[in-house]
């Protein structure tokens, strides 16, 4: 019997729930099964606003029509209110001592709320007993599980009366988590799973203790007690990780088969290169660069990491070994995540291959560089360019995309710079011999993959960087095809960048710091996390700065004396140049903008970064955000202000101050608040939770523990050591081609 046969059998769902679990993208019997519960707890009753009384432990559900926190009404302490309305009517819930609760849902959203109705008079003239929710659960309905609530729920046990766990499934629109829990049990006990086909070898399940698929599907599903369910989930996470192992090792096993460009790299080549600097080299530098150099003599394809946080110079590595490449005849590829940074590299390129002490000064011909993004092309040197030590001059020119095409194609231009323009069919290499991602967390593996394989025969060696530290357990797993190099030394002389955590009543004291820094010559940046103002209606949000009003308030009231410019993702691409290069030459002194600023960026004079509502943002983000500024010599100073007094916040925020650098920030930031917060392209408050580095919650969990991840990791290696195609793990094949870990296969 197929799966979907099995779906059919099992219940006939309507219109809605078909559309419901399409959204859900799930098809079969065995995505169903693999839909887990994000917690367990006590059956309590969900009831119409209307119906609740005064006393009840109960659930609602409702649309949010206000969310905010206010001061509570004697004491002056915050206080977290959201009014919630049903058809039957509306409730308030409070919060006492968790005011940032209120912020966890939006007005507009569906939420659930559990908790003890309370009543108490109202301020009206009528006096009536007014009923509302005292310190409730809340949830946005579409999310999972939030921050400080455990897994497994104890209290407020309806009389006592049910022992067992109920499970608690995140919901959407149509398919309540009690659907998903009725559905599910039908399903276990009917029979159908014990024709499942473990795809975790017995041997494996013994010497990790794990249970067998069957019974983990019920341990997980409807546990009788919480250590089914631990253990049930237990094996589920290494069941993920262990696959994410195995697909990327594979990955990096069939990679590597391919034939590449095997050359030697002279010690003169790079010393050469680096002798022209105009600094020298940190240790951390040199030895990345030994290391890609030996890869490239070593016959396979290189696919290498290169991690390093920001300001850690990783961008003289990646010339350097550009140098060997066209030292060697072939060429390189540079892919960068935006256009500013495309335009900035293409820069550095020009000034690292021809400044006057650069590597060609002596051999007379210029490197030529290219650049293609989305909006046109650029090709140095152009024809009115005289020479590395001409004052004048337009160093390079706007070109054809086909000109250029045809000179990349041809091999007279070795280096090409760009956007995902790269990778389109049309950009043919001669003899690509390199490809370098910046920034490589913005690029998906398929982009990646996709840049790589551009020469068919001979595949490019590869070179990835990030900025974004992360934990090992998590770089182990989804770097798992990458050899990993660390630039874990700043440039000498870089001093610490000094952190302050600003509340409201510290504003003024720190703009008189910043005027000062200013009046030096230097410059600021200031982040907002919006670009416009807020829809007034919008309680949650009314706090939030404004970057364009910021810019206004700034301008006129804080610094008259000094230019503040404006860039955020919304200005057309020429507009967002223009206020960019504004800054970098210096003629404006502080730039308001939005996180588009968060990467790469480089411009040593800016000394000074405020983040408004520094809250709102992930650790891994602030780091990166404050990154910015520690380019130079001079000390660097990052204001966070914020305006929550919550524990949990102001507990994070402090970990930048503590944490020596990014590594061991992202091991504080997954012990603080789980490995969701380290993905930087996480866009917090879009309404879809997106698989955070393509694994799943519990994957997430998952990494926590770096005994279950090395064992996955060790288990996969072996695994396809003794048996590199999978030929006596046919399942484990199929599985893995299907590319999908939870693909269910059966009898
Ligand atoms: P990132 O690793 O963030 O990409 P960059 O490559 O942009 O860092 O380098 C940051 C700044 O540090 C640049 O201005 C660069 O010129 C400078 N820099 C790089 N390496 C060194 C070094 N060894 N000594 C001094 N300054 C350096
Ligand atoms: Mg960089």
């Amino acid at each position: 019997m197929s799966p979907d046969d099995l779906i059919a059998k099992h219940f006939q769902p309507n219109p809605l729930q078909v559309k419901a679990l399409e959204r859900l993208n799930m098809a079969t019997l065995g995505d169903l099964l693999y839909y887990f519960p994000f917690r367990y707890g006590d059956q309590v009753e969900e009831k119409l606003i209307e119906e609740l009384q005064t006393g009840d432990e109960a659930v609602v559900y409702g649309k949010v029509v206000k969310a905010g926190v206010s001061k509570a009404w004697k004491k002056k302490i915050p206080m977290g209110e959201v009014v919630i309305e049903d058809a039957t009517g509306r409730i308030k819930a409070v919060w006492f001592h968790q005011a940032y609760l209120a912020k966890k849902v939006a007005v507009g959203q569906i939420a659930r709320l559990q908790g003890k109705v309370l009543a108490r008079r109202g301020g009206g003239a009528e006096r009536k007993k007014e009923r509302y929710l005292v310190n409730p659960e809340i949830e946005s309905a579409n999310g999972g599980a939030l921050d400080g609530q455990s897994l497994f729920q104890k209290d407020g046990g309806v009389g006592g009366a049910s022992n067992f766990l109920i499970p608690v499934y995140s919901e959407t629109r149509s398919l309540s988590s009690s659907w998903f829990h009725h559905h599910l049990k039908k399903i276990l006990s009917g029979g159908a799973i014990d024709k499942l086909v473990d795809p975790i070898p017995t041997k494996l399940l013994k010497k990790y203790n794990l249970p067998g698929l069957a019974t983990a599907l019920v341990w997980i599903h409807s546990p009788k007690k919480e250590s089914d369910a631990l253990a049930a989930r237990k094996r589920f996470a290494f069941q993920e990780i262990f696959f994410i192992q195995l697909s990327r090792l594979q990955a990096k096993q069939t990679y590597q088969q391919q034939a590449s460009h095997k050359f030697k790299t002279s010690k003169k080549t790079i010393s050469d290169f680096t002798k022209r600097l105009p600094f020298k080299l940190t240790s951390a530098q040199s030895k990345a660069i030994t290391q890609i150099t030996s890869d490239f003599d070593s016959g396979g394809p290189m696919t290498r990491l290169l991690e390093g946080d920001v300001g850690s110079g990783k961008t003289a590595v990646a010339v350097a070994a550009s140098a060997a490449v066209v030292q060697a005849g072939l060429e390189v590829a540079y892919m960068a995540p935006t256009e500013i940074l495309a335009k900035q590299h293409f820069e550095s390129f020009i000034d690292y291959f021809n400044s006057p002490t650069g590597p060609d000064a002596t051999a007379g011909a210029n490197t030529q560089v290219g650049l293609i993004t989305g909006k046109g092309c650029y090709k140095f040197p152009s024809k009115i360019w005289h020479g590395p030590d001409a004052t004048a001059g337009v160093r390079y020119t706007n070109i054809s995309r086909a000109q250029l095409l045809k000179w990349v194609a041809n091999g007279e231009i070795p280096i090409l710079v760009g956007t995902h323009a790269l990778i389109t069919k049309t950009v043919k290499f001669k003899k690509l011999g390199l490809v370098i991602i910046d920034e490589q967390h913005r690029f998906g593996v398929m982009q990646r993959a996709k840049l790589a394989r551009k020469n068919e025969e001979t595949v490019p060696h590869l070179l990835s960087m990030t900025a974004t530290p992360i934990p090992r357990t998590l770089a182990l797993t989804v770097y798992g095809d990458l050899d990993l190099t660390l630039l874990d030394e700043m440039p000498a002389g870089r001093k610490a960048i000094i952190t302050k955590i600003i509340r409201e009543d510290g504003r003024e004291i720190a703009y008189k710091h910043i005027q000062q820094e200013l009046e030096k010559g230097r410059q600021a940046y200031v982040i907002c996390p919006r670009i416009d103002e807020p829809d007034p209606t919008k309680a949650l949000a009314l706090r939030a700065k404004s970057a364009k009003s910021e810019q206004v308030r700034l301008q006129e009231k804080i610094f008259p004396k000094f230019d503040v410019g404006l860039v955020h993702s919304k200005l057309k691409p020429a507009d967002k140049a223009a206020a960019m290069e504004e800054f970098t030459e210096g003629d404006a002194d502080i730039l308001v903008a939005t996180s588009v600023v968060e990467v790469g960026v480089n411009v040593p004079n800016a000394t000074v970064i405020v983040i408004e509502g520094a809250e709102r943002f992930g650790l891994a983000q602030l780091h990166q955000l404050r990154g910015r500024v520690w380019r130079s010599n001079h000390q660097a100073y990052c204001y966070l202000f914020t305006d929550t007094g919550g524990k949990k916040s102001l507990e994070r925020l402090k970990a930048l101050q503590t944490a020596k650098n990014g590594f061991e920030l992202a091991e504080l930031d997954l012990a603080l608040r789980g490995a969701g917060e380290l993905n930087p392209s996480t866009s917090s408050g879009s309404g879809r939770k997106a698989r955070q580095w393509g694994l799943s919650d519990l994957g997430m969990e998952a990494i926590k523990n770096i005994k279950m991840v090395e064992a996955a990791r060790t288990e996969a290696r072996e695994l396809l050591s003794a048996d590199p195609e999978l030929k006596r793990h046919p399942l484990i094949h199929q599985k893995l081609a299907d590319q999908k870990t939870n693909e269910t296969h059966w009898e």
